[in-house]
């Protein structure tokens, strides 16, 4: 019985602690988010292997601030930035993480209800680490947090010219015989268009 006294009294004085956050949000905006996005590519031609990156940063309506050690960034800007949707449930005070084609990748459901401040949603940075499957890392001199992504490998034909057929999805080929798909009807593009377009390689010809 004590115990749970005693946990509700430590709920109580975390729920206080947040009301000092809205006021301190407004002016801590010299908080960095900066996005790693490592690739390795094979080329499909020769089998050389290429490591790179992509680096940015991530632009906020409302900043992320500091505060007792912790780093709070606003997850929807975070997570578009790295191609993900979110769904925030206020009842539920859950998370939802989904992908690029709208598929639920993980819902969260929180402790304590959603961290709202001037219409945005922030989480901690270990949140986003945690659902996102990036690595955090928090530089306290330069103010800027950076979530690197884990590597992503992929193949590519150095030409960058990709075949699309007129059916069969949105998938593009590396040649246009590959056998599922009507060579004449066809087109040319470059790998680059078809993969902003959300196209995916197909599997036979990769
Ligand atoms: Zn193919």
């Amino acid at each position: 019985m004590k115990r749970k006294m005693l946990l509700f009294a430590l709920l109580m004085s975390m729920l206080i602690t947040f009301i000092p956050v809205a006021a301190q949000a407004s002016d801590g905006g010299d908080i960095w988010v900066r996005i790693v996005r490592q690739y390795e590519r094979t080329n499909a031609n020769t089998g050389e292997i290429v490591s790179f990156d992509i680096r940015f940063y991530v632009q906020f309506e409302e900043p992320p601030f500091l505060q007792d050690g912790e780093v709070y960034i606003p997850i929807r800007e975070a997570a578009e930035a790295l191609g993900y949707g979110v769904h925030l449930d206020r009842e539920a005070q859950s998370i939802t993480v989904t992908g690029a084609a709208n598929e639920v990748i993980r819902t969260t459901y929180l402790d304590a209800a959603l961290l709202i401040i001037n219409g945005r949603t922030f989480v901690s940075m270990q949140f986003i680490s945690e659902n996102l499957g990036l690595y955090a890392h928090w530089n306290s001199g330069t103010k800027t947090v950076t979530f690197t992504t884990p590597v992503t490998q992929f193949t590519y034909t150095p030409s960058g010219i990709v075949w699309l057929a007129r059916y069969g999805g949105e998938i593009y080929h590396s040649r246009n015989n590959c056998g599922v798909m009507v060579s004449e009807w066809a087109t040319r593009t470059t790998r680059r268009a078809a993969r902003s377009s959300g196209y995916r390689a197909c599997q036979n010809c990769w």
